[in-house]
């Protein structure tokens, strides 16, 4: 491909030009090995994502890099055209490397590009280019969401309605039957603060954690998330749990193992250990939220309850340990989760309303009313969700396309075995992996 060529040659150059200084100056020198290379391309990659954060609030979720760095972009204030050109040379020149025979390597190579690739298409995008839902999710995630039809969610309709029989639309009747699960305002605190440590005990039998990792909580409104973890490096992160609507007894632990152990926290946790202070690899120290990294994010932190609390032995824990706290009735428990798990099955639906509100064919209006009625929400919280499309568009499947990539991945590597199914899941934590590479 010409421009690979080009960039080759023009690296090639460059590299004799400064062997000539090199020799001018009378140092003995070596060739630049793939790892010194890539340690280059790491750091104007950081630039780069710091540089389009100046045009995107959302854009970069953590940096925990030199602060110079940012300084330096600031100052600069590059326009999203010029920082477009780079990124695509840095493109061209990390597909020029070879690829290492180091697995780590090769995978810090490949991410390094793809991550790069990710933040052309969302450059491109700030300058006004239009994709359509699949073409952004596979641009940014490197992803395609599975389609289903309007009868698959129906039939879903179909179980949940055998569990809850009555007048009145499912939404309705669910909603009604969700309001004794609700976890009080004023217990919300103590809930969520035993569902962190139940969370955490779990992960720490199975992986170890660096000394000092910790997190604070804040309870915050007008959000269009329900929770979120901002990393700030050293191992800490700020969880902010959004207080907006009623929150059900299922969240606590949902959310505790999501934002916390082993999800975000964790991940970012490891990440930061294995890679930035074992390896010094300074990509990892900048997270740009459109990017493949949030599939593996999103998808590890979703998974993570269900390898944290099995089937099976969630409710009983929970039954134990939060219902009391909640003062909700624990013999009603069963039948909560029973109910829990059929509505979980419809959140692909989700994913239809988005792509059809983002492809332009139906408006915010009748996205929220498809997600009401297929997805089960009420009208508030399919009003929130909407607001969510707008603010982060194809993002929402990294939810539960990344959470089923993520399941796929480690049980094909694992099977059965439990101790096995962790190993394999702290090892994705601990690497730069992609989301197209866990078919694989
Ligand atoms: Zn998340």
């Amino acid at each position: 491909m010409t421009g690979h060529n080009a960039a080759a040659m023009r690296k090639l150059s460059n590299l004799a030009a400064a062997l000539v200084v090199v020799a001018q100056l009378g140092c003995v020198t070596t060739m630049p090995n793939t790892h010194t290379d890539l340690n280059s391309a790491a750091e104007r990659y950081v630039r780069l994502v710091l540089a389009l954060g100046e045009h995107d609030a959302d854009y970069v979720d953590a940096y925990y890099g030199p602060p110079a760095w940012r300084d330096e972009v600031k100052a600069a204030k590059r326009g999203v055209h010029d920082i477009l050109t780079d990124a695509r040379t840095l493109r061209d020149e990390i597909a020029a490397t070879p690829t290492p025979s180091d697995a780590m390597l090769a995978l810090r190579r490949n991410y390094l590009q793809r991550q790069t690739e990710a933040l052309i298409a969302r450059a491109e995008m700030l300058e006004g280019r239009k994709l359509t839902f699949d073409e952004e999710s596979k641009a940014l995630y490197d992803a395609v969401a599975p389609m289903h039809t309007e009868e698959y969610f129906q039939e879903l309709n179909a179980a949940i309605e055998r569990e809850l029989p009555g007048e009145g639309s499912i939404t309705d009747r669910l909603e009604a039957f969700r309001k004794d699960f609700i976890i009080p305002k004023e217990k919300l605190d103590d809930v969520f603060e035993a569902a962190i440590e139940g969370c955490r005990a779990r992960t720490l039998e199975h992986t170890s954690l660096p000394p000092g990792e910790t997190f604070t909580v804040e309870y915050v409104t007008n959000k269009s998330w329900s929770g979120y973890n901002w990393y700030k490096g050293n191992f800490t992160s700020l969880i902010q749990v959004n207080t907006d609507l009623p929150i059900f007894v299922d969240r606590a632990i949902d959310l505790a193992c999501h934002e916390g152990y082993p999800g975000h926290h964790v991940y970012n946790t490891l990440l930061e250990k294995n890679l930035v202070k074992d390896r010094g690899w300074v990509e990892m120290t900048v997270y740009p939220l459109f990017s493949p990294q949030s599939l593996i994010a999103e998808g590890s932190a979703n998974y993570g309850i269900e390898i944290a609390f099995p089937a099976g032995e969630r409710v009983a824990w929970e039954k134990e340990h939060l219902f009391p706290i909640a003062g909700l009735d624990p013999a009603r428990g069963e039948k909560y989760y029973r109910v829990q798990e059929l509505v979980a099955k419809t959140s692909y639906a989700g994913n239809e309303a988005a792509r059809r509100y983002l492809n332009g064919e139906i408006n915010a209006d009748q996205a929220a009313e498809w997600m009401t009625k297929y997805a089960l929400m009420s009208p508030p919280r399919a009003k929130q969700r909407v607001k969510f499309i707008d603010q982060y568009r194809s993002y929402v499947i990294n939810y539960n396309l990344g959470k089923d990539l993520v399941r796929e991945y480690v049980e094909r590597h694992a099977g059965n075995d439990r101790e096995k199914r962790w190993k394999v899941f702290i090892e994705l934590l601990s690497s730069p992996r992609l989301p197209s590479s866990l078919t694989k």
